[in-house]
């Protein structure tokens, strides 16, 4: 199967405790590769573009607030169904639902810091990937 790609981010929750290694380490060991990185300080600009699907929630106020809290890692990551694979090692949205070996369930705090986002489509991997990067930083 051909290898498809997604788009990671590394929140400030995770960067803050010095995670960025930790992190990339579980993505690595469940068989994605990362293609690009780069360790940013999203503006509320970015940040409200990149959740504009959110902007009605009522946390979206306080979700662009922690986004922009600190620095964060965004990552094109590559692998045999990555959208999928990525999904699954991140674990479900609110740490206390997510499963033993996950990323949120080991490093998470809340269910706002939850230390990773991933694409949940293809087609907005495909979408969030342009929004952070050039195609030339992609390097598989
Ligand atoms: P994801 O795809 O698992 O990241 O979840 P969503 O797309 O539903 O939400 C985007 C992000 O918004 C999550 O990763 C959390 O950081 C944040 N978020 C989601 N639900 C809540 C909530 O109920 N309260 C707060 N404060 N933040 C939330």
């Amino acid at each position: 199967m051909a290898a498809t790609r997604t788009f990671s981010i590394i929140k400030p929750d995770a960067t803050r405790r010095n995670l960025t290694g930790a992190v990339t380490k579980m993505l690595e060991d469940a068989g994605l590769r990362v293609v690009a990185s780069k360790r940013i300080h999203m503006t509320k600009d970015q940040a409200e573009g990149f959740y504009g699907v959110h902007r009605e929630r009522p946390f979206f106020n306080d979700l662009v607030a922690f986004m922009t809290s600190g620095p964060v890692v965004v990552q094109v990551l590559e692998g045999e169904n990555a959208v999928a694979k990525n999904r699954e090692v991140m674990g479900a949205t609110n740490p206390a639902n997510a499963e033993e070996g996950t990323i949120r369930k080991t490093y998470a705090e809340s269910i706002e810091a939850n230390s990773v986002h991933g694409s949940d489509s293809p087609e907005n991997a495909e979408i969030e990937i342009r929004f952070f990067f050039k195609p030339e930083e992609i390097v598989g």
